[in-house]
Order: structure tokens, then sequence, then C-alpha cells
């Protein structure tokens, strides 16, 4: 049996001084319960126990290069001999810019910040200022973030989600402002028919419509065929921004995040995690009309953290290894790989099963035999339970995943731990009721 005692105790030391004995609320799950690590080196992580996990939670994404990788360390550590902050220019965050603009198609002009939540704030609020107009349409089932505009409809209970065609604005949590869900309108994703009709009604008060163009945040929902461009064609006949966010896609689906991907250029686009290997980094690209309002200094976007000297080495040097011939190929021949052996092990135990993404990262849910293309029927079809009762498993035989059914690849992993994850996952299986 897994030891987990020495977790078990610091999580109850730990909730005496860190309320719920953890530093996010995502973080806080009952099922697994919160382990504590002490260290990472390439696809592993151990645990206090001395427990040791092929990881694929990678930090919730931004570990493309794996725990520790030694290019991004020895850059960040060379970097921060110089200084840690210098709340003013310096030439890294130019190089990194210039990058920027060669690999995004939308990156005309950037701006950093330090989280995904933060820079979606500054992509509204750009939105905003060139349009003159308030309202914004955000998907069910999408996350930008714990801010109270956006923390709206992410995984609502479907009792109080509303007519799929009209969704209710439904707060994500206690203490929300009123005001903030006001200029929101929520309407179901991968869904043309409604979307244009809410355009069609509201027209002239929408500033912008915000979206993961790979749905990560339920399930890892591709688009159907022909959406982001039929959305983008709306968008742009109307007058409205399009927004996307990147902040799971970006850098891990391909250099030029799902937008060089889909071959769809969005007017904004936020970036992080995958970003700087796991220094906390995001950033905003945009075309030059829309990002010139910050330039001028009509719209604020500030932070004293922003580009500092350690993030902009990090981004650097994880940039110029994921350039190097061959790495996204091989990311996502590895993810497609373990995500066959997986679907042939559910096959072979006759679990319903549905899995999907593009590689580097994809989506395992247990179902009732229905499937997902928007939050409702990932809902309504998704055994939650099950799937809980998986990950334990996973972990007693030393595989770590992300509870939610999310699973991420780094360029650390290898067909050993492939090997080594699918002969775990099929015992899981062959344990489970059917
Ligand atoms: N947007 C998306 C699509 C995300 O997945 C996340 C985080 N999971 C965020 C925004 C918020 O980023 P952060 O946690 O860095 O604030």
């Amino acid at each position: 049996m897994r030891k987990s005692e020495r977790s078990k105790e610091l999580l109850k030391r730990s909730r005496r001084s860190l309320a719920g004995g953890v530093s996010s609320s995502v973080r806080a799950a009952k099922r697994p319960l919160p382990l504590f690590f002490e260290g990472g080196q390439g696809s592993k992580i151990c645990d206090v126990d001395g427990n040791e996990y092929v990881d694929y939670v990678l930090g919730q994404g931004p570990l493309i290069l794996g725990h520790s990788p030694s290019c991004i360390l020895k850059a960040v550590q060379q970097a921060l001999e110089k200084g840690q902050l210098y709340a003013a220019q310096h030439e890294m965050e130019i190089a990194l810019s210039e990058k920027l603009q060669q690999l995004i198609p939308c990156a005309e002009l950037v701006r950093y910040s330090n989280s995904g939540s933060e820079i979606v704030q500054a992509a509204l609020r750009v939105a905003r200022a060139y349009t003159g107009r308030e309202k914004v349409i955000k998907f069910e089932g999408h996350y930008h973030g714990w801010f109270d505009n956006v923390l709206i409809s992410v995984h609502p209970p479907l009792e109080s989600a509303g007519p799929l065609e009209a969704p209710n604005a439904v707060p994500g949590t206690a203490g929300q402002a009123n005001s903030a869900l006001c200029d929101v309108i929520v309407l179901p994703w991968n869904n043309l028919e409604v979307f244009e009709e809410a355009v069609i009604n509201s027209k002239h008060d929408i500033a912008a419509v915000i979206m993961e163009p790979i749905m990560c945040n339920t399930g890892c929902i591709l688009p159907r065929e022909g959406y982001l461009p039929a959305v983008q064609e709306i968008c742009n006949r109307n007058g409205i921004v399009l927004i996307f966010d990147e902040i799971i896609t970006g850098f891990r689906l391909s250099l030029s995040g799902a937008q060089g991907y889909f071959g769809i250029t969005p007017d904004l686009a936020t970036f992080g995690k995958a970003m700087a290997g796991g220094f906390p980094i995001s950033c905003l690209t945009g075309k030059q009309e829309l990002m010139e309002l910050i330039a001028e200094g009509k719209v604020n976007h500030s932070g004293t953290f922003n580009s500092n000297v350690m993030v902009m080495a990090a981004a650097l040097a994880t940039l110029s290894q994921l350039e190097s011939d061959g790495v996204y190929e091989r990311l996502c021949e590895l993810g497609t790989r373990l995500m066959q052996g997986l679907r042939e092990l559910a096959e072979e135990v006759g679990i319903g099963f549905h899995i999907e993404g593009p590689g580097p990262m994809f989506h395992l849910a247990f179902t009732d035999g229905g499937s997902f293309h928007d939050y409702r029927t990932f809902a309504e079809h998704n055994d939650m339970d099950r799937y809980h009762r998986f990950v334990e498993v996973l972990l007693d035989e030393g595989v770590r995943v992300i509870g939610r059914g999310m699973w991420y690849l780094s360029t650390a992993h290898t067909d050993e731990d492939v090997e080594f994850t699918l002969g775990a996952a099929k015992l899981a299986l062959q344990g489970m009721d059917r």
C-alpha cells in the first residue's frame, strides 16, 4: 500500500495556518487527498512519503519540459546573478516580444503579466476601450481565471444552468459582485445558431467574445468543423473583438498556439502556463490597432512584477528549447500512443469511456456511452465518481493525474513512462465494476 502518513500529518498542520491547507482553491480536493511533494525530476515527482509518480499534472500544464529542466534552471540562475527586478525595461523583454511576434500570428504587439487570470482582464479592458461597448460573450464550461467578471458558468449545476439556448449567468463563488454578472452573456459553445442569434439580438452592446479555442477546462473538446471561422466572421461583421484564451493551448499545442494550429487569427490572445516552463508568466498579444490603446496609455495595464528577470529568462530558455526540431511531433506521438493504449484497455474491460484531445494534452472520462461537444453534454454523460476511484488506484500504482480528467505530457516523458502508465491503468480498470 502507498504510504501517505507524512502528507496527512502535514495537511493537518497546514490547515492551522493556511486557509484549507492549500494555496489555490482548485488544490483543495477531497479525493484524492492533497499530497505534499518535495521534488520533481523529468517526468517524475516525489511526495514526502517517498512515493514516486509519473506526473501528468505537470503543474496544471506549465511544465512542458518536465520537472527541473537544466536549460531553464541554468538560464534563470545566470540571469538572477545580476538582479531580480528592475521595475524598468531590460533587453530580455525585447528579445522575448520579438520572438513572440515571429511565432504567434496575432502578436503584432505584446504585454506581460504574471498569471492567466490577470492578463484576461487586460484583454477584456482593451476590447471594451476599443469598441466603446460593455458586454462580453463567454461560453459555458470555459474558464478564464478566478476574477468576478469571468468566474461565471464555468461548471454550473445543471439545475441552475437555465435553458440551453439562453443559459443563466451562474456565479462561481460566494462574494462575487452581482454587477459583474450583468455584463456577461453566457452561451453554449460549439453551437453556431445560438451564437449568431445572440449576436443579432445584442450586436451594438457586445465588446468581445472570449473563448478557449479548444475547451480544455471542461473535457478537452475540439471545436466543430467550421465553428471557429464562422465565429470569427460573425465577430468581424459586427465589430466585435475576438479573444482566444490560449493559456492552456499556447506553446502546448504548437509554437503558434491554437490560432496557428487552426489557421484562425483572433484580434487578441492570452498566453501563460507552458510559455515559461513553470515560471509565473502570462502575456497579452494582439493586433496593432487594439494594442495601440495600451501603447498610447489610454488603457492601463500595470504590475510590479511584470517582466521580472526570472520569468523573462525562463521564457526565453523554454521557447528556445521548444523551437528544436521534432518537439511537437514527439509530444503528439507520445500522447496519441497513450490515448490509444488507454482506449484499447477500456474496450478490453468493456467500460464506457471517452478520450479526446490533440495529444500534448487530452481528457479522459468514464461515460454512460454518450459523447460530448459542449458543457451540458459533458456534465450529463461524465461519471466523475468513477474517475475519482480510477485516479486513486493510479496514484497507488505510481501515476499522478489531475482529478478532473485532463492529462498533460512533457518532452521529458518517455516510451517507458507510457508503458508503465498503461500497466497501472490496466490494473485500475480491471478492478472496476462494469
Ligand atoms: N484561462 C485559462 C484557459 C486557464 O486554463 C486558466 C488556468 N487554468 C486561466 C485562464 C487562469 O490562469 P491562472 O491560473 O494563471 O490565473
